[in-house]
């Protein structure tokens, strides 16, 4: 998934945890097969070419194209997994230094809109309206893979695990001893405690272009097709890691005032949003 999944247990054998991660990681790597954009192989990217007509789908990519359409609708599309042709274009501009050209975000805009997704529950389907859409996972997927593995894990038995995507991180039972997992968040610092929850941080601290002068995000505001250029970073806590990733990447792009909202809205979950000032929602502390 183009990042380290990184996992820590706690087992009463080596040859117990070594099968361990060999199962998680191999439970990973199924997810990556289905939900990977940069794979042209992968499920995800099968969909396009048979747009126009209901296509059965498997649990794991139904399970995140659904919350995706739930977390769209909520926020009135600030969170839009149908933006793949213009995060590509954006790749490119990271690649080579220079502004996506305006036409070619306009022809990118026509066929970007969570509106032209349809799914269907009873019959695990999705229709995509238009041959030209590009979905794009990668603001959901990592927290939901982190999940998956651990799933895997607890279904061996271990519950007293971590699983980390980078900045996405899923918690089972704490280590031995430890009411929990200790985090530290930056800027500013704080350790965080955690066990049966999941953390993702969203922001540009890793993923920017600076173009012009001008610094912008990897997270594009699909009112624009822009990357978003004021600095944020956010944070998000809840009890699963999808809802973690997703939620910390949609409070990126509504701001403070109507991210810290949508948080409040999200019973269970709590979020740090650092703007030039840090605002923490009501479940922080
Ligand atoms: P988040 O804030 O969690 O998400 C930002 C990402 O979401 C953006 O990079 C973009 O992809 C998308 N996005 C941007 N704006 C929005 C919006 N408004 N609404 C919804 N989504 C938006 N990277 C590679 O370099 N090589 C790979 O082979 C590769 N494979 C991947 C396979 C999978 C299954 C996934 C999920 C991702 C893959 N990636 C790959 C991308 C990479 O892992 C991260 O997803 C990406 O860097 C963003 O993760 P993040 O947590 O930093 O950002
Ligand atoms: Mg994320």
């Amino acid at each position: 998934m183009g990042t380290l999944f990184s996992i820590k247990l706690y087992t009463s054998s080596a040859a117990r945890a070594e099968s361990a991660f060999r199962k998680a990681h191999a439970r990973i790597a199924e997810l990556d097969a289905l939900l990977s954009d940069y794979r042209a192989d992968s499920e995800l990217n099968q969909l396009p070419r048979q747009a126009g007509r209901p296509v059965k789908v498997s649990p794991d990519l139904y399970t995140i194209l659904a919350t995706s359409q739930r977390l769209a609708e909520e926020t009135d599309g600030a969170f839009d997994i149908t933006l793949g042709p213009a995060i590509r274009l954006w790749r490119e501009a990271r690649r080579d230094h220079r502004l996506p050209d305006p036409a070619a975000l306009r022809e990118a805009a026509s066929h970007i809109g969570y509106r032209k997704l349809h799914l269907d529950a009873v019959h695990g389907t999705v229709t995509l309206d238009d041959p030209g859409m590009r979905l794009d996972l990668g603001a959901i997927a990592k927290g939901y893979a982190a999940d998956a593995a651990l799933a895997v894990l607890a279904d061996l038995g271990i519950r007293r695990a971590l699983v980390a995507a980078s900045g996405d991180l899923a918690f089972g039972d704490p280590p031995p001893g430890q009411r929990g997992w200790r985090i530290g968040l930056d800027s500013p610092a704080a350790v965080l405690t955690l066990a049966h929850a999941a953390v993702s941080t969203s922001g540009d601290a890793e993923q920017h272009v600076e173009i012009e002068g001008r610094r912008y995000s990897h997270i594009i505001d699909p009112a624009t097709l822009m990357g978003l250029t004021r600095p944020i970073t956010v944070t998000v806590r809840a009890r699963r890691g999808i809802d973690a990733d997703s939620l910390a990447t949609a409070v990126s792009v509504l701001g403070g005032e109507r991210g810290l909202a949508l948080i409040e809205g999200h019973r269970g979950v709590a979020a740090r949003i650092v703007t030039d000032r840090a605002i923490e929602s009501a479940g922080w502390r």
